[in-house]
């Protein structure tokens, strides 16, 4: 390879180089967007639960107690208490025949029993 030549094939690698670096920083960007979207949704989430549960204590009696009892069960459906919900879409026992069915059927495959779905189902 002559020097012109070495220099062509340098100055290909570079515009390679640079085009995928920017290519990543412009991933990063967007996905650093994205975080702050979600970020800003989940504060407005945050802010109307916060509403919401007000609202039920002053209008309704409910107190702290009975709520941190209902986070701690939903917590624990799954068998640990980690401050996460259950891991859910997995199988599910059909409430007839108790083979597993997978909860994105809405009757069992085995013995057709209409399959319900919870309100908070994923
Ligand atoms: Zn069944």
């Amino acid at each position: 390879m002559d020097y012109f030549s070495f220099n062509r094939f340098n100055h290909t690698i570079n515009i390679h180089g640079s085009s995928s670096g920017l290519s990543a920083r412009a991933d990063a960007r967007e996905a650093k967007t994205e975080v702050g979207q979600l970020k800003a949704e989940t504060e407005r989430l945050l802010i109307i639960t916060e509403a919401l549960w007000k609202i039920l204590k002053e209008e309704h009696g409910y107190n702290d107690e009975k709520l941190l009892q209902h986070i701690q069960d939903i917590d624990l459906k799954d068998g640990k208490l980690d401050g996460r919900v259950a891991k859910q879409g997995g199988p599910k026992p059909c409430p007839e025949c108790q083979r597993p069915i997978s909860s994105r059927h809405f009757n069992c495959l085995y013995c057709g029993a209409e399959l319900t779905k919870e309100p908070f189902e994923r």
